[in-house]
């Protein structure tokens, strides 16, 4: 019996691959980056462990811009950032 296939993923803020399911994907729609909790909304996506380390990292360095190839408003920036303070330190 084959082994049973698990999606990986690279988080974008450290470049470790991960399991699909222990990480975070947001996703570009209409123009703005969401949080995707189901993982399955169409759009271009982007994973992230669920870790403020990972988040801050990405958010400063505009890294989620690039990856999504976006450009985030200040205001969907600082909604990004409030998902952020309820993540702990690191995963
Ligand atoms: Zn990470």
């Amino acid at each position: 019996m084959k082994p049973k296939h698990v999606p990986q993923r690279t988080c974008i803020a450290c470049r470790t691959v991960a399991g699909k399911r222990g990480l975070v994907r947001l996703v570009r729609v209409d123009g703005r980056v969401e949080v995707d909790p189901t993982g399955k909304q169409a759009g271009r996506g982007a994973y992230l462990h669920p870790s403020r380390t990972c988040w801050q990292a990405v958010i400063e360095s505009n890294r989620i811009e690039q990856a999504l190839r976006i450009k985030l408003s200040a205001a969907n920036r600082q909604e990004l950032m409030n998902y952020m303070q309820d993540l702990p330190e690191t995963e």
